[in-house]
């Protein structure tokens, strides 16, 4: 018996990998199971692109402009209308209950005069032009 045992651990010495064979199908663990299941890639897989690797808000701009749309968060600077005001006024379309606006109140001005837009409401630049917030979801585009 002895010399058996010495035998086995002699063998299992030599080809070591035996050992994992036999845990792997042993009844007691189930049937025999590939530990690098899924984990091998496919021939025909690369990695993923841009998009594959995106998230969360940066995901969402890159879809919208793949649709088409160019703009997605309004960041484009908008020309005022010469009949800009008080019942005509800058839609600004806010993701959040406000919005930063900048506006160039003179074509050759210097600074931008920055504030405040909320959702609901009308406001007023100094320079007279006049803005509206808007939720970004109502009217179902951001397209005007
Ligand atoms: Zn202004």
């Amino acid at each position: 018996m002895a010399f058996r045992l010495c035998q086995l651990s002699a063998r299992l010495i030599r080809h070591p990998i035996l050992l994992s064979n036999v845990r792997a199908s042993s009844a007691a663990h189930g049937p025999p199971v590939n530990q690098h299941e899924g984990k091998t890639g496919v021939p025909t897989a690369s990695m993923p692109d841009g998009l594959g690797h995106a998230v969360g808000l940066e995901r969402q701009e890159l879809l919208m402009k793949l649709s088409g749309n160019e703009d997605p968060f309004e960041m484009k600077v908008t020309k005022i209308p010469a009949d800009n005001k008080r019942t005509n006024p800058i839609t600004v379309y806010c993701m959040e209950p406000s919005r930063m606006v900048g506006c160039v109140c003179e074509e050759d001005a210097l600074y931008i005069n920055w504030m405040m837009i909320h959702r609901g409401e009308k406001r007023r630049c100094e320079c007279g032009y006049w803005f509206n917030g808007v939720a970004y979801d109502e009217g179902g585009s951001s397209h005007h």
